[in-house]
């Protein structure tokens, strides 16, 4: 075989010439992959089980001269591209059929300048793979709370975890951004050099270039806090409390509550097994000892099924729902902002736990709020973020038979909230992109047309384009 076909930007195929791909391979640090390759198989796949992509080549990129290579061999050939860092996006936007991959897993160093309080991560970086260096020094970046997942993808289109109250999502404490743009050129965007990009990167997707690096700003936590983690049954009384617990809770307090169907699994009673519960995590910001005093009340809303709260160290706590994710589970999450939590939204919220097709399903409430809530439009596309809650509603479910009642389940979900909903929707829990144009506006309201005028001057030929996509001509 002397050419390959690829998927190219005008929808059609494009020959390549095998002897072309071996000279660009010559130049990478990194390694190309091509279906014929033992690795080929670990290094295309993703997070989520639904989708099994065999893209024509996959570009592990160990160096920014890699991407920018990578990034110039398929401008010049009109390549349809698709980006990869962590590769836990829910719609499997990190790969293509036939497609060309810049894949960055390979590149994750990170280094803490503790005199600053700053880290550069590189893009490829996993959630953990950031906690371990800066708490060497007891300081913490905001993430999110499953340690695998990419930090490219999370902060590019927001990134909730445990400390979203106390010091914003993970965009809002980005300092700077690397990045390699359409054109093939490397350059850096923060509130002084290209302010303008550097604020559509602040929750504007992978729109605008290939992120090499994030430098984000550390604040001082741990290495001990407080976690509380509590389940009890699905009962309105409960839910009415913990409603109650978050108008006042202080911003130190950063709470992801769920329904689910307990599993049959040892570490919970037997006479409990497969009924539905309502379960509190909750990290407290500060010390532990606070968060002891702070979160207790979280532990004596109703007599609990079990009671797994404690002091830990902080990595520990961002680990703490690992093994709920496995890799290669199939999933389907959606998400709707809520205006407040009233009788009828938890009476709602119970029902649709109820029907859930798959005892791996949850549906999360994100308390919001705090410091993430008093990001302005003129800091972050992803704004204004009034809404006091944010429901997550995940189908998990291991048998790909199941899938169309699972999804039905999500949607059906979505409907049943729509009467309480507030305006918004978050991109990183996206289904599987779906009606995409229509998302991407709603998620970015009054701001969308800023991110349309600097998309069309960093990427006019929209060559960025599988993402939670911003199209130059719209
Ligand atoms: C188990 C699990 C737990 C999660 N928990 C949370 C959570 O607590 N909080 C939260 O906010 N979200 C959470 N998410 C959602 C998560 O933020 C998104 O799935 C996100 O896309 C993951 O980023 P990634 O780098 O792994 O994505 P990938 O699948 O690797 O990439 C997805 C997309 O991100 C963009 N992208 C990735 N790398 C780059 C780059 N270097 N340059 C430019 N664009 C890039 C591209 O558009 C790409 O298509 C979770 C997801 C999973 C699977």
């Amino acid at each position: 075989m002397t050419t390959t076909t690829m998927a190219n930007l005008n929808g059609g195929q494009t020959t390549v010439a095998i002897a072309e791909l071996e000279t660009f391979a010559h130049q990478l640090r990194g390694s190309l992959i091509r279906p014929e390759d033992a690795s080929y198989d670990e290094a295309r796949r993703l997070w989520n089980g639904m989708f099994d992509k065999r893209p024509a080549v996959i570009v592990q990129c160990v160096r920014v001269a890699d991407v920018i290579d990578a990034v110039r061999f398929a401008r010049d050939r009109n390549l349809l591209i698709a980006i990869r860092g962590g590769a836990h996006n829910v719609a499997g936007l990190a790969s293509y059929d036939g497609g060309f991959v810049i894949d960055l897993s390979q590149m994750r160093a990170v280094h803490v300048d503790p005199k600053a309080k700053t880290v550069r991560v590189e893009a490829g970086a996993q959630l953990g793979d950031i906690d371990r260096e800066t708490q060497k020094y007891g300081l913490v970046v905001p993430t999110g709370v499953v340690s695998e997942t990419g930090i490219a993808g999370l902060t590019l289109n927001g990134g909730v975890g445990w400390l979203r109250r106390k010091w914003g999502m993970t965009c809002d404490n980005l300092v700077s951004v690397e990045l390699v743009t359409a054109n093939g050129q490397w350059l850096r965007a923060s509130q002084t050099e290209n302010p303008d990009l550097f604020w559509a990167l602040q929750g504007g997707g992978g729109n605008f270039g290939v992120v090499t690096a994030f430098e984000f700003e550390l604040h001082p936590l741990g290495p001990e806090v407080m976690f509380c983690f509590v389940m009890y049954p699905d009962s309105r009384e409960i839910l009415q409390r913990f409603s109650k617990f978050s108008q006042s809770e202080p911003e130190e307090v950063g709470m992801l509550s769920f329904t689910g169907t307990v599993p049959a699994d040892d570490n919970f009673p037997k006479g409990w097994w497969h009924h539905p519960f309502f379960a509190i995590a909750a990290c407290y910001a500060g010390s532990a000892d606070d968060g002891e005093i702070m979160l207790q009340p979280l532990r004596e809303l109703g007599t609990p099924i079990v009671d797994f709260s404690d002091r830990m160290l902080y990595t520990e706590t961002q680990q703490f729902l690992d093994d709920d994710y496995p890799k290669g589970r199939n999933y389907y999450w959606k998400s709707v902002y809520l205006k407040e939590l009233t009788d009828d939204t938890i009476d709602t919220l119970l029902a649709l736990n109820r029907q859930a097709p798959s005892h791996h399903s949850t549906i999360d409430i994100w308390t919001m709020g705090g410091a993430m809530s008093r990001v302005t439009s003129a800091e972050s596309p992803l704004t204004p973020r009034e809404a006091p809650f944010m429901i997550g509603i995940e189908a998990n479910w291991d048998d790909p038979q199941d899938s169309d009642l699972n999804i039905a389940w999500v949607r059906d979900c979505v409907d049943g909230l729509a009467p309480f909903a507030a305006p918004g929707i978050y991109l990183n829990f996206p289904g599987f992109m779906e009606d995409a144009d229509q998302m991407v506006r709603t998620a970015y309201g009054q701001n969308f047309q800023r991110l349309v005028k600097v998309k069309r001057q960093y990427d006019p030929d929209n060559f960025f384009r599988l993402n939670q996509n911003i199209n130059p001509q719209a």
